[in-house]
């Protein structure tokens, strides 16, 4: 019997939406429809691409009440928080802007005896593995250019976030976007690797964890599918003694604690100057203090359930294991009574932290932060490079020039100064070490779904 995938609501526990998987023979016939129609999409002037997709972000707009409600209940986002529309909007409008310049061919010549230049040819079909904890950004991070540069996509969203796919697809099909032309298909994983290793995709952009990253990785082995990686993170805050204090407080512990923690550049280390860092714990438990755990449809909730149990417990182990090596909690269970041991967790800052834990060192992803006090910008350093991860890191000083010279050290794809967890979509989002080697958003990003194709043509006989 088929087994169905389930989406197991962190709410209540109830099942709040299965599907069933696509055997690999339908998979298999969804990618024949998808490189069926691609050309035809291509060949479409590029403002018309524009114009569906832009129409179909529209339509995701015009459903946001339907939207917030179900992210919801499928994740636990409190809705006070209006869904993911930001940020969504603001990516989406600009990749479309800047689509035109990103995609015009690179000239080299073009005189009397040669035509020489590259061109952005499109894929073919894209396929887009996305995850569950900013569903419409992710997988819209990469089907808005996919789609602009004239690839089809095929979309294969997290179990967790199972209706978004629909909803995705609804909006595009609206928008004009052909039903082959953009697809959300179901599948497990072996289903998901039995297609890329069948060569089905030109591009596969997987956004998830390491170890899902080195699935992919290993199923597109030989196959000389290009791949975008966008994994895991564990992304530390360095705070130097002339740092705005409130101000670095307010954005990391934000940064920290923000959707139960659960955002891949959230931050989940902090490393304070010695000299602020007794006021810089205090303000940041006062911080925590005053979020408020609780059903994500109550409008006083700031800080739901975690997607779903497993991942809570992942975060209680990394805690336990800390207390037990000697570290501090800070955040008295009896502020979040709300805590049921099970997927709604109460936010925890720990000091007396270091390396030797786990919670200092993987990845985290739900609402706990360690700190630690530094005595220098080397020691600092040191600390923010020990660390399989690579995605973002946070520095706070009103010095440029020492932020510039120890930004150039860190080894992730980002660095911010005095800011914190978000992407800016005119600046590649991107990683490395176990981060993976992701490109999106940008002018990169463009780069990315398409592949270059070079023209070297001789007018006349020399
Ligand atoms: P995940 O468990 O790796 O899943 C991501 C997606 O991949 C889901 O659609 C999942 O399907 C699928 N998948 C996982 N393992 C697979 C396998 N072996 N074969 C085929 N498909 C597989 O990650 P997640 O829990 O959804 O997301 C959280 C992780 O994503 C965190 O590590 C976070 O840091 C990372 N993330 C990174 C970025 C970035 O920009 N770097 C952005 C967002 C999130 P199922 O749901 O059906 O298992």
């Amino acid at each position: 019997m088929t087994k169905m995938i389930q989406c197991i609501s962190p709410v209540d526990g109830r099942v709040y939406a299965e599907r069933a998987p696509l055997s690999p023979e339908a998979a298999a016939a969804s990618v024949a429809r998808a490189k069926a129609a691609q050309g035809a999409w291509a060949a479409r002037p590029l403002e018309d691409r524009i114009k569906m997709v832009q129409a179909g972000v529209a339509n995701l707009n015009a459903d946001k009440d339907r939207i917030v409600e179900e992210l919801a209940w499928q994740m636990g986002r409190p809705t006070r928080f209006g869904g993911e529309f930001g940020g969504l909007n603001e990516r989406s409008n600009f990749m479309a802007g800047i689509a035109a310049e990103a995609l015009a061919p690179m000239v080299v010549e073009d005189s009397g005896t040669f035509a020489r230049r590259i061109e952005f040819a499109p894929h073919g079909v894209v396929f887009v593995v996305a995850p569950w904890n900013y569903p419409y950004m992710t997988a819209m991070n990469t089907i808005v250019p996919a789609l602009i540069a004239g690839n089809s996509v095929i979309l294969k969203h997290a179990s967790q976030t199972l209706v978004v796919g629909d909803r995705i697809a609804e909006a595009l099909h609206k928008a004009g976007v052909p039903e082959d032309v953009f697809q959300n298909i179901v599948l497990d994983h072996s289903g998901t690797e039995k297609l890329i290793a069948d060569r089905s995709f030109g591009f596969v952009n997987f956004t998830g964890s390491v170890g899902g990253g080195q699935a992919i990785e290993r199923a597109a082995a030989g196959t000389f599918t290009a791949l975008g990686l966008e994994l895991g993170g564990k992304d530390p805050g360095y705070v130097m003694e002339d740092a705005d204090l409130d101000w670095a407080v307010d954005t990391l512990m934000d940064g920290a604690m923000y959707n139960a923690g659960q955002c891949c550049c959230g931050i989940e280390r902090i490393y304070v100057n010695h000299r602020l860092f007794d006021d810089f714990v205090e303000k940041a438990v006062n911080w925590v203090n005053t979020l408020k755990l609780g059903n994500p449809f109550d409008a006083e909730t700031t800080l739901g359930p975690m997607a779903n149990k497993r991942f809570a417990a992942t975060v209680r182990a990394q805690t336990e294991e800390a207390v037990a090596a000697g570290a501090k909690t800070l955040i008295e269970r009896q502020n979040f009574p709300a805590d049921d041991g099970g997927a709604y967790l109460m936010p925890q800052v720990l000091v007396n932290v270091d390396h030797s834990m786990r919670v200092m060192t993987e990845e985290s992803f739900g609402p706990v932060v360690g700190i630690m006090p530094v005595k220098s910008d080397e020691e600092a350093l040191a600390l923010m490079n020990d660390s399989p991860y690579g995605l973002t890191a946070s520095l706070w000083t009103q010095d440029q020039d020492r932020a510039w010279n120890i930004a150039r050290k860190i080894d992730t794809g980002t660095v911010f100064m005095n800011r914190a967890d978000y992407l800016d979509p005119a600046i590649c989002w991107t990683g490395c070490k176990d981060t993976g080697r992701g490109i999106g958003l940008s002018k990169l990003g463009y780069q990315s779904v398409t592949r270059p194709r070079s023209y070297h043509f001789r007018k006349v006989k020399t």
